[in-house]
């Protein structure tokens, strides 16, 4: 990008197309090994400096030490080695603690119009934001502001509001269990439940599915679970580029004879085969092999093959009565066994084979790895929570796994994986537009208060309430609201219709530049830095994907001495606004990080002792009744459900398309133009098509393609794709998002959780 002049125009919502040409080499078959060290070292030293390259490194995932913000992926409890880390971890971590600063110089310098022409790579690589920055109605500029002006000024909008309701506080993922607490309290004591998360758009549709059939909206599984599974499926979800880590856990259960079953449209590097980084074995041998069977999905297959192998589980079962299903624990535990067996009984196998692109004959391979398996773990992540259907998809893997009793027991349980290291934990804290009554008369206990209780916005309606003009404040706590959200132009028009927007944040992002008449950027600390407040040094907790919670601490001085903590930034905030409104001492919290855990402690079950606890060098485990086999559902039973098939109508010239993510990629922060895995190198604007698909439609591969897709009677478009010749089923199209959220229509959301569906966004492709 060049140094564009200064403009007048509208900042752009959308990352501008660019103008190099893509590269596109045979995807990999093996993940991680000595590119993903060369990888990790090139991000650590170039952004960091060797000295806190290293420094931040070895304490990254350490007990006590800084727990990394990438995935949710948790560490051992016991036996850490001193590289605790995968290639994204460093990349993230070397992302926080970069050396390249933002000042006020830099915005006067950038009209926002023109840091809007810029990619979000380029975006992100300026580095830390140093002052806290506003844009006055009407500017072209930020311009450096005083934190006491900046509170004032939000303190002043929010509460010349009609109703709290017209305000909305967003949560991303990577705020601590303090902070969380402390937010929800703030607004809840402000007189909303408006607090739509990151969850609402990933792991929502587990947690309903979950809470509904087996009462706990959380796996059940812990890591060393993985040692003692014989089987365990990974579906939706690809751990090498999301998840890293997670293939050391599963190339150690395969040393020990548990088989793999990968289920996914696209094959992917890290399940194919696996070298680890840090065994000189693995390094400079092959690896291993890791899926013992692969079945290639179609999009939005997953209940039909889920069906699959369950009606492959009830016929073994007919052929040897008694040697298959676990009857003691489906009529000790369960609920509704006979209807979904009936319901099942009515399901054609051509139906099955059609609608998940699968053959009978590898689901029946599958179900006899299941059948063959005491001990079997379900993992999924995004590739089951993003379609219309998800509660479906994920209440069909909890009937298969309740037909073999495989919930409740060593070495067994669901698992959906977290790709956000404390998304798990903000909800846990009270980080929800739908808190229950018990939580909320706990809070109105604990602080003296009456909280809300009608039920707020999600992310969803969120959206649609700004563009409504029924919210006129938006506030995020963390995150880069705008490029995470599905139908990009919808909700850039919602937030231009703010009277206020602000984020509390790091680094620069799109969210910053298009905005509410009036914006605000409060720059916080980062996870890696000291953390003082008046009372000393002060560390978080966070909570890990299998409930884990444990301390993390930074260690490397402030990006700048203009930076506050996020407790402190809610504290004062909620100081300003409510004045003398309030019940609480949010001074002396936001001073001492113990006496916010202390009220934690009171408010939120399972944390008893949190203080004495969090010590622990592994942290300690929230409870998990279904892990007990206690499901806490409304007959007190783990329930079997009933699900229609999933079908979609393409017409001709159509494809149903996914939106993934690229290797050099965390969620909605890009480090680079390539994906490695995938072969792709220098852009990131591809539509990856198979080869047949792209012959019948008349295209030609390295074409480029204009996107379309098609949602009751609007179509949206994206612009200038590179068709890519891919391994993907037949009338399936990927690409990669943020890039392609513009597609995603705002309307087209998850049954009962309203995750937007963008696994299954319906285009057509015309050349450009
Ligand atoms: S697996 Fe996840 S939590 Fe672990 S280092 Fe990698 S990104 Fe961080």
């Amino acid at each position: 990008m060049s140094d564009s002049k200064p403009t007048n125009s509208t900042p752009s919502a959308q990352p501008p197309v660019e103008h190099s040409a893509v590269e596109i080499n045979p995807p990999r078959k093996v993940a991680a090994g000595l590119p993903a060290i060369v990888s990790t070292f090139k991000a650590a030293w170039s952004e960091t400096g060797i000295v806190r390259g290293v420094r931040t490194l070895l304490s990254l995932n350490q007990t006590g030490g800084v727990d990394c913000p990438g995935c949710a992926w948790p560490e051992p409890d016991v036996e850490r080695s001193h590289f605790e880390f995968c290639e994204n971890g460093a990349k993230h971590i070397a992302d926080e603690a970069t050396t390249k600063r933002v000042t006020p110089e830099f915005f006067n310098q950038w009209s926002v119009a023109d840091l809007s022409l810029q990619s979000d790579q380029w975006l992100g690589a300026q580095g830390r934001i140093t002052h806290p920055m506003l844009l006055r109605r009407d500017a072209t500029h930020y311009e450096p502001v005083e934190w006491e002006e900046a509170f004032s000024l939000i303190a002043g909008e929010l509460n010349a509001l009609e109703s709290p309701d017209q305000a909305i506080f967003y949560t991303s993922g990577r705020t601590s269990n303090e902070a969380a607490f402390l937010y929800q309290l703030f607004v809840r004591q402000f007189g909303t439940n408006n607090l739509p998360d990151c969850s609402n758009m990933c792991h929502e549709s587990s947690g309903t599915a979950l809470n509904e059939t087996i009462g706990v909206g959380k796996g059940t599984v812990r890591l060393e679970d993985f040692d003692q599974a014989q089987a365990i499926f990974v579906i939706g979800q690809n751990p090498g580029t999301n998840h890293p880590r997670m293939l050391t856990s599963l190339e150690r259960a395969k040393r020990n004879g548990c088989k793999l079953v990968h289920i996914n449209p696209l094959p992917e590097a890290g399940m194919i085969r696996f070298k680890h980084p840090q065994d000189v074995l693995g390094l400079f041998g092959n690896g291993t092999a890791l899926a013992d069977l692969f079945l290639q999905v179609k999009i939005n297959g997953d209940v039909a093959l889920l069906k699959g192998i369950s009606k492959a589980v009830l016929a073994a079962e007919e052929r040897k009565p008694g040697a298959v299903l676990d009857h003691d624990f489906i009529e000790k535990y369960t609920s509704g066994y006979g209807e979904f067996t009936t319901a099942l009984q009515a399901v054609k196998w051509d139906e099955i084979v059609d609608l998940s692109g699968v053959s009978r004959n590898l689901i029946e391979e599958a179900a006899q790895i299941f059948i063959g398996s005491e001990r079997t773990i379900f993992c999924w992540a995004m590739g089951l929570t993003q379609h219309q259907n998800a509660v479906a998809n994920i209440q069909e893997i909890v009937n298969l796994m309740l037909l073999r009793g495989q919930v409740g027991k060593p070495g067994a349980g669901v698992c959906p994986v977290r790709g956000h290291s404390n998304v798990q934990g903000d909800r846990t804290v009270g980080i929800w537009e739908r808190p229950t009554s018990a939580f909320l008369d706990s809070l109105a206990h604990e602080f003296d208060f009456e909280p809300p209780r009608r039920h707020g916005y999600d992310t969803v309606r969120a959206i649609q309430a700004m563009h409504d003009r029924q919210a006129k404040v938006f506030f995020a706590l963390g995150g880069n609201f705008l490029s995470a959200t599905p139908d990009t132009e919808f909700t850039a028009a919602g937030l231009r219709r703010c009277r206020l927007t602000a984020h509390v944040s790091t680094k620069l992002n799109r969210a910053h530049l298009v905005t509410g008449e009036t914006a605000l950027i409060l720059p916080c600390l980062g996870r890696t830095e000291i953390d003082e407040q008046k009372t000393g040094p002060q560390f978080v907790t966070t909570e890990n994907s299998m409930g884990v919670v444990q301390i993390s601490r930074g260690s490397l001085p402030p990006a700048s001495p203009h930076l506050l903590s996020e407790p402190q930034i809610v504290a004062r905030l909620a100081e300003a606004t409510l004045g003398t409104r309030t019940t609480v001492n949010w001074q002396a919290l936001a001073s001492d990080y113990n006496q916010i855990r202390n009220h934690i402690e009171h408010v939120v079950p399972g944390f008893s002792d949190y203080n004495q606890r969090i010590q622990r060098p592994a942290g300690f485990y929230l409870p998990n009744a279904a892990r007990e086999r206690d499901f806490k559902t409304s007959d007190g039973k783990a329930r079997f459900t009933v699900h229609a098939l999933p079908a979609h109508d393409l017409a001709p010239g159509q494809f149903l398309m996914m939106t993934i993510r690229s290797h050099d990629q965390f969620n909605t922060s890009v480090y680079s133009l390539n994906d490695r895995y995938r072969g792709i190198s220098n852009g990131r604007r591809v539509v990856f098509l198979n080869e047949a698909d792209i012959l019948d439609a008349g295209l030609q591969p390295r074409q480029q393609v204009d996107l379309v897709s098609h949602f009751g009677d609007a179509e949206r478009v994206a612009h200038k794709f590179t068709v890519v010749p891919y391994d993907i089923p037949r009338g399936c199209a990927a690409t990669y998002f943020p890039e392609a959220n513009v597609l995603v229509p705002i309307g087209s959301v998850a049954e009962k959780s309203n995750t937007p569906a963008s696994k299954s966004v319906v285009i057509s492709i015309r050349p450009s």
